[in-house]
């Protein structure tokens, strides 16, 4: 494409194009017919009306076509005022990678890995029992992989298990990001890497590890969780779901039946977010009011093309309708948003098919818009080919992760809590990651982490503590 760009775009405007500046450009062009499905001649014929671009010369007439190729780009935000062009991220164009497919139906591990210490845990136990068959090698260290295997982006979703002796990553608080409001939630690091695979999913950009990293040494969870309890002393919120889907292997580890009868009489609350329906391990216990299954919620079109392996819509708000039967708490996330000229209608229906399929009174909603750093947007394009959902109008925002703008986010959150609203006036709403100026339009015009922290918490059914 460049080198057909690059005369194309030499023979209309009468000037000489340098690499740097045909980066750019070529950028810009792709991005703009990926996703409004033009080709470059129509993008052409646009640059020709411009009499900016017609006027100028030389290094002018390349500024006057990447402004006017920046209007296109982000057609919304430059109805608005002038885009900085510091603001625009534009990645050098690089070829898809050829990815096998990784992803069944059911997840076999193509292969285990066990530390040496975790060679006797119930975890390989489990393994063993279901995947007979499964070559597997005993490792000193998961670094000793890591050390032999150069890691490539291709690996990330190989489905390799490795089942290792956490040391130290147990509990800790959620980052969220610079210049934004947390809410206080703290991660409990049951696992990292995901048989799913989510075009957004920060872990394509995070991780350089291939497969899923499992720990077999559950008791020391608990043990530093009880001390660590100890210290804080108050009710907080809690989960797993960071760097794995909490539920997505759970016929396999086992992992929530622990959980639950150890977190059940905590005056916590304690989360397992999921884009499964493997809720089998959950109706065999009883359930309890402080424990959360919750699940992120999205359009059916959206889960097809954007969340490869997980559960459909209607299946999870059934997995949550009968969990919530065997008496668990539900929370939804509709996280991340993902912007398009027909995205009200979308999401005004998953709400409705929420509410038609659960009665109100959940212990909390979020909602958060797509977001991502440059290098998630990279990674994401290389491994989903096509019309990514990072060519949306995402901008650089002040902590450098490339958001929508703020007046496109509050018409998200805007709407989404008016919809919410008309079938629930009960469940607490917040924003992930997002800033006091977009909190003024919620319900709640909360400024701090603490208040928001204390407004989720306040529904609560724990004895004092
Ligand atoms: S379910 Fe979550 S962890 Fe898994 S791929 Fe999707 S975003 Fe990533």
């Amino acid at each position: 494409m460049r080198n057909n760009l690059k005369y194309l775009l030499e023979e209309k405007f009468n000037f000489i194009l340098n690499n740097n500046q045909l980066k750019d450009i070529a950028r810009l062009f792709h991005e703009i017919i990926q996703r409004d499905e033009i080709s470059d001649e129509n993008i052409i014929r646009q640059l020709e009306k411009n009499d900016n671009i017609g006027n100028s010369k030389g290094k002018d007439k390349f500024q006057a076509i990447k402004r006017k190729l920046i209007t296109l780009r982000f057609p919304l935000t430059s109805s608005r005022g002038k885009i900085n062009s510091r603001d625009v991220y534009l990645n050098e164009l690089k070829p898809p990678l050829r990815l096998p497919d990784f992803l069944k139906k059911d997840f076999v591990p193509e292969k285990i890995f066990i530390e040496m210490s975790a060679k006797n845990s119930y975890l390989l136990k489990r393994f063993n029992a279901q995947f007979p068959d499964t070559p597997q090698e005993e490792l000193n260290h998961l670094w000793e992989y890591a050390q032999k295997h150069r890691f490539k982006l291709e690996d990330l979703k190989r489905p390799l298990v490795f089942i290792a002796q956490e040391n130290w990553d147990f509990i800790k608080r959620c980052p969220c990001t610079k210049d934004h409001l947390g809410c206080n939630y703290w991660i409990f690091n049951l696992g990292f890497g995901c048989p799913y695979d989510c075009s957004y999913c920060f872990l394509q950009q995070y991780s350089n590890f291939p497969g899923i990293v499992l720990p077999a040494n559950l008791d020391d969870f608990f043990e530093k969780f009880d001390s660590f309890f100890k210290k804080i002393n108050r009710p907080i919120r809690i989960g797993t779901g960071e760097f794995c889907d909490s539920l997505a292997l759970d016929d396999i580890t086992g992992y929530s039946k622990q959980l639950v009868d150890f977190f059940r009489d905590k005056p916590v609350f304690f989360e397992l977010k999921t884009k499964s329906a493997n809720i089998s391990n959950l109706l065999s216990l009883k359930g309890a009011p402080n424990i959360i299954i919750s699940w992120s919620l999205n359009p059916q079109e959206l889960i097809d093309s954007q969340e490869f392996g997980t559960a459909g819509l209607i299946e999870r708000l059934q997995a949550a309708k009968q969990v919530r039967k065997n008496g668990y708490s539900l929370a939804f996330h509709f996280d991340p948003v993902i912007y398009s000229k027909d995205w009200e209608k979308s999401y005004k229906q998953v709400i409705k098919q929420l509410y038609k399929c659960l009665e109100p009174g959940f212990k909390w909603i979020s909602i958060g818009t797509l977001r991502g750093t440059r290098k998630l947007k990279s990674a994401s394009e290389l491994r989903f080919e096509g019309k990514n959902i990072f060519y949306g109008e995402l901008l650089l925002g002040s902590d450098k992760k490339l958001r929508y703008p703020k007046f496109l986010r509050k018409e998200v959150y805007t709407n989404m809590l008016k919809w919410i609203r008309s079938h629930d006036t009960k469940t607490p709403v917040y924003l992930c990651m997002e800033d006091t100026d977009c909190w003024q339009i919620m319900d709640k015009k909360l400024t701090s982490a603490k208040q928001i922290e204390n407004y989720l918490l306040a529904n609560n059914t724990f004895t004092s503590i």
